[in-house]
């Protein structure tokens, strides 16, 4: 494992506690690639990305899963494209998603068999907007080169790019054997961790060399490594970083449920991010039975954004509240602006240019509260227990007004709203 990028240190050898400005954080430099429309590389935004769990042969419910996905904010999806039935549900999947307002680049994934299904449903391959290969998943053998061949054939003849994606699930055998053997004739072997890393990205980097060789070009060309540990994922991508320059799809494999996929995928991919390394991001959450998709997408968008890579949505300060303020109404409030927020986002988007940068604050009583409030375009700070039963509106730094009896939860919205309105309507 490798951790020679962590820490900066200064000229004198002492950790740096000065962070970049966010705004500033440089791009590790990539040539562009275009994916359906959508460009990717360190010339663009970082690409929020995520993938459908229905049958895709249920072209219905796919067509249904891949809209709720893009009007979370998903700007590429990709769909499982396991057998025929699924290859032949591609159309129908694009044509319902035409019927309901929505083109958005389809990625399809390709494991075992992709050569055949490409080959065979030749509507699927013009209309994915990208391959996914693993090359641990083309066959063994002689089958390997030429099943991967195949593939990027297909590439070529329709204009796509493809993601070499390696797993560390699915690694390539054949490139961990060769490596594992010169590693046991070194004098000096290395760990069987670092040469499985080692083998990852000989394996796409291997793959990548052999595609532009059968013709695709180095700008088609976008690399992932996955693994489900984050010290391993820093080691991985550092290395792949530096030996190309090929944009990168970031993401922890089987990153886990709820809480625990989140805070592992987050702290996976932070530093990553604050180095530059990475250009597009999925996050592999396993939803809660019955749960929406969409989660993956909005945590996605929380991370870039709270790294200051990317403005989606206005952002929501909130304290945690303490013995301050006994009451729930606060956490509601917050809860309900918030959700607020996120649903008009859609609309707001098209008619206030600029809205996602707007800072919004609820605190719950006074001891922070105007301040954080004066430091948000608009901000609300509640009554804590035994306060004056009062919630100052601060606007622009100014008190604009102090809210009074049951409706403060509502005239604050209104409040907000008419912030929106007047702050980024367009002019006419
Ligand atoms: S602002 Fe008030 S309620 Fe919120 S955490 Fe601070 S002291 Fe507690």
């Amino acid at each position: 494992m490798s951790f020679e990028s962590l820490p900066q240190l200064d000229m004198d050898g002492v950790e740096s506690t000065t962070l970049p400005a966010f705004a500033a954080i440089p791009r590790r430099r990539t040539v562009s690639v275009d994916v359906g429309g959508v460009r990717m590389g360190s010339d663009h935004p970082i690409v929020v990305q995520s993938m459908t769990n229905t049958h895709t042969a249920d072209a219905e419910a796919t067509a249904m899963q891949v809209a709720q996905l893009v009007r979370a904010g998903s700007e590429l999806v990709r769909v499982t494209v396991n057998n025929g039935e699924a290859a032949a549900a591609l159309p129908e999947i694009v044509a319902r998603l035409s019927d309901l307002g929505i083109s958005v680049p389809i990625v399809g994934d390709f494991h075992y068999n992709g050569h055949k299904l490409l080959r065979e449903y030749p509507e699927a391959a013009r209309l994915l907007a990208k391959y996914r290969i693993n090359p641990g998943n083309v066959g063994a053998g002689q089958r390997h080169d030429a099943n991967f061949a195949t593939m990027i054939e297909v590439a070529k003849e329709y204009g796509k790019p493809v993601r070499i994606g390696v797993n560390w699930g699915s690694l390539d055998q054949q490139v961990l054997a060769r490596l594992m053997d010169e590693n046991a004739a070194r004098g000096n072997p290395r760990s069987p961790t670092d040469v499985t890393i080692e083998a990852m990205v000989v394996s796409a980097l291997e793959s990548a060399a052999y595609a532009e060789q059968l013709g695709l070009a180095h700008d088609k060309i976008i690399i992932s490594v996955k693994v489900s540990s984050a010290p391993e994922l820093w080691a991985v991508y550092r290395r792949l970083a530096a030996q190309c320059d090929y944009p990168l799809h970031l993401g922890l494999t089987e990153a886990g449920m709820g809480m625990k996929g989140m805070v592992a995928t987050s702290v996976a991919l932070a530093p990553l991010l604050t180095e530059g390394i990475g250009d597009t991001i999925r996050v592999s959450l396993t939803p809660e039975p019955g749960a929406s998709r969409k989660l993956e997408v909005e945590v996605a968008q929380q991370i870039l954004q709270s790294l200051g890579l990317r403005q989606f949505l206005p952002q929501v300060t909130s304290c945690p509240g303490c013995g301050r303020t006994t009451s729930t109404f606060f956490q509601s409030l917050a809860q309900k602006i918030q959700d607020y927020i996120r649903d008009q986002m859609p609309e707001w988007k098209g008619q206030y240019p600029g809205v996602e940068e707007m800072q919004v604050a609820v605190m719950g009583c006074v001891v922070n509260g105007p301040g954080e409030s004066k430091h948000a375009h608009i901000g609300i700070s509640l009554p804590g227990t035994g306060e004056d039963p009062r919630a100052p509106v601060y606007q622009d730094g100014q008190l604009l007004t102090t809210l009074k009896g049951p409706r403060i939860a509502e005239e604050f919205q209104e409040l907000l709203e008419k912030y929106v309105r007047e702050h980024y309507g367009k002019k006419s």
